[in-house]
């Protein structure tokens, strides 16, 4: 399969990150999301982000140039008949994923992939909603994008070989490392660290230590980068309830009860760095 031309779905802190890792590997772009300011702050972040890269000798300023060229923007999703791949970063509703893949599904070639950055959403679920469950896949990405090595790559109950070859070396042309999951709530990466973060916040909750001293715990005990509340507060507070949610209703197992301080922070708005306070006040 050649592909030249991608579609990004949604210029958010997701969306803007993958269209910079495909522009910056010479790729067409085509970055798709519903209001002109939110396409604007994307391409605004993109070049940003590019010209850090050219600061720091990893880009020359002509590469940079070139990349951000290589982006169009648009409202209007019909432009993206012309892809040969999507990549769907919109909100993480279903509602809004099970229009979209509606929609491609008819305007997309038949033999395009479409493929979704969910972090928590059943693959399979997705796939179910088009008429080419084999060409719909996970293609999870990590903030920062433009930074962080990882492509956890989830196959849904109907994803073919084919599909999954494709988008494995897709991946490789981004100098990302894709690892293979199979679909189920949270994957691997959300089932295993959010429920470390629910429990340090239990920990906080019940008086065994501080923020503070949680953090410092798995920075210098375990050499995490950033201990699990600061790394909360940088998810966002109302992103790891949602993801304890879906693990809880998708696994039925009580162990994955979000912590009782994490719904009464999410209630009161402290959804952690993005509003100024969390764990911490920013
Ligand atoms: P975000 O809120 O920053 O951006 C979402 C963007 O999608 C917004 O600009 C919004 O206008 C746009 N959008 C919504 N509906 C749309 C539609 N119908 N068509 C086109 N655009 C639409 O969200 P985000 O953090 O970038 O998350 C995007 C996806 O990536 C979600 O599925 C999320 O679970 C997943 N994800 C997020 C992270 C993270 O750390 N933020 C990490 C991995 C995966």
């Amino acid at each position: 399969m050649d592909i030249r031309k991608v579609g990004v779905i949604g210029a958010g802190t997701m969306g803007n990150g993958i269209a910079h890792v495909f522009a910056k590997s010479e790729f067409e772009v085509i970055l798709c999301d519903v209001q002109q300011p939110f396409l604007d702050r994307g391409l605004q972040t993109i070049k940003k982000n590019l010209e850090r890269e050219v600061t720091k000798n990893k880009l020359t300023a002509d590469q940079g140039e070139a990349a951000t060229k290589r982006i169009h923007p648009t409202l209007d999703r019909k432009e993206l008949a012309a892809c040969d791949i999507v990549v769907e970063a919109a909100s993480e509703k279903f509602e809004i994923k099970s229009e979209l893949f509606r929609d491609l599904d008819s305007i997309c070639r038949p033999e395009v992939i479409l493929a979704t950055n969910t972090s928590s959403i059943s693959i399979t679920k997705i796939a179910a909603v088009t008429k080419r469950p084999d060409k719909v896949i996970g293609m999870h990405f990590f903030n920062p994008v433009p930074v962080m090595k990882l492509i956890e790559v989830i196959r849904g109950l109907a994803t073919s070989d084919e599909t999954y070859q494709h988008v494995k070396a897709l991946s490789e042309k981004l100098e990302k490392t894709p690892v293979e999951v199979n679909d189920a709530p949270g994957f691997v990466s959300n089932r295993v660290l959010m429920p470390l973060l629910n429990e340090a916040m239990y920990a906080v909750m019940e008086g065994v230590a501080t923020p503070e001293a949680v953090d410092e715990v798995f920075k210098l005990g375990m050499a995490h980068p950033m201990g699990p509340l600061t790394l909360a507060d940088f998810i966002g507070l109302d992103v790891c309830l949602d993801i304890m949610r879906v693990l809880l209703a998708g696994l039925g197992d009580p162990k994955y009860r979000p912590c009782p301080l994490l719904i009464k922070m999410v209630d009161a708005g402290w959804l952690g760095r993005k509003t100024g306070r969390g764990f911490y006040k920013y």
